[in-house]
């Protein structure tokens, strides 16, 4: 488990319910993806099984580790197989809850992204949430607010999670305040991706996309680019800073665009009027759709230079 994607704020909150014997039988974290919901469920379910006696989850214990690593016999993951979580999933994990204990003072049961659940599983999961078994805790996740399982979500209590702030997000991961900017604003504060793509060099990519899209001299890295995804990501890179240049000419303030780390190349493209911009906005959607029904990436390529 990647401790940093804990969510601290909740966790304390559980800490405090569970201090104070107030912890539910079921809860629904809703937030976006990769905002951490699962690592701290996980960190819940260390939180109610940690033998240390001072601060817990000590993340050193027998059963702080097992769960850490994914061998608790009484804490069980279900995710979606092929799409969807079926029922003979939901099945098993009901088995399981009739079952004693191994070794937790609670079971704890975490479906990922219920949306993904049949009609049948989540009909099965019901009664067991409305009638819990003692000892046992369900957390289930989900990245769709308005998630079209209201029988599910009104037996929970729900958890919201939301879009880490920079400042943590900086401090998180290790960056200068434009990259923890740029990350920021791209992946919408989800610092799981964030920290996916500081760890790919991302930014570094980013750049020598702009500096092949903007300056002719640089195209050849673009060139390069011979898988069709890697292209839509360029164009999509490239669709972020005509946005900045427009919202730079809405009055915006420079410090809240995404590639703070460019705003000489943000100004330039703000000299253009908002009709310009907005024909390269739509330029580039347009391309992004071409490639969609399958042209390929060079043509998509040379017909985008031609009009930008
Ligand atoms: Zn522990």
């Amino acid at each position: 488990m990647n401790a940093t994607s804990v969510d601290r704020r909740i966790l304390e909150h559980f800490r405090k319910l569970s201090a104070s014997s107030r912890l539910g039988h079921a809860y629904l974290f809703v937030g976006p993806r990769e905002a951490g919901k699962t690592q701290t469920a996980l960190g819940v379910a260390q939180l109610v099984n940690c033998e240390s006696l001072s601060v817990k989850p000590c993340g050193v214990c027998s059963s702080c580790r097992k769960i850490a690593s994914g061998n608790h016999p009484d804490v069980m993951v279900v995710q979606e197989e092929q799409g969807s979580i079926k029922i003979d999933q939901i099945r098993f994990l009901l088995g399981r809850l009739q079952l004693m204990a191994f070794e937790a003072k609670t079971k704890v049961f975490i479906i990922r992204n219920v949306e993904t659940m049949t009609l049948e599983a989540a009909n099965s999961l019901l009664k067991t949430l409305e009638e819990p078994a003692s000892n046992t805790l369900i957390i289930l996740t989900t990245a769709i607010v308005e998630v079209n399982l209201d029988t599910v979500r009104s037996r929970c209590h729900v958890v919201r999670f939301f879009p880490v702030s920079r400042g943590h997000l900086q401090e998180t991961l290790g960056n200068t305040q434009e990259m923890a900017q740029f990350l920021t604003v791209y992946t919408d504060g989800c610092l799981g991706q964030a920290r996916q793509l500081a760890e790919n060099n991302f930014i570094f990519y980013k750049n020598q996309v702009l500096d092949g899209l903007l300056y002719k001299s640089n195209e050849d890295f673009l060139k390069k680019l011979s898988e069709k995804e890697d292209f839509k990501e360029s164009l999509h890179i490239f669709l972020s800073i005509v946005r900045d240049a427009i919202l730079l000419k809405t009055g915006v303030p420079t410090q809240d665009l995404m590639h703070t780390d460019r705003l000489k190349d943000v100004r330039l493209l703000a000299e253009h009027s908002f009709t310009e911009l907005f024909a390269i906005y739509e330029q580039v959607v347009k391309t992004k759709g071409l490639l969609d029904e399958n042209l390929n990436a060079k043509m998509a390529f040379s017909i985008l230079r031609q009009r930008i």
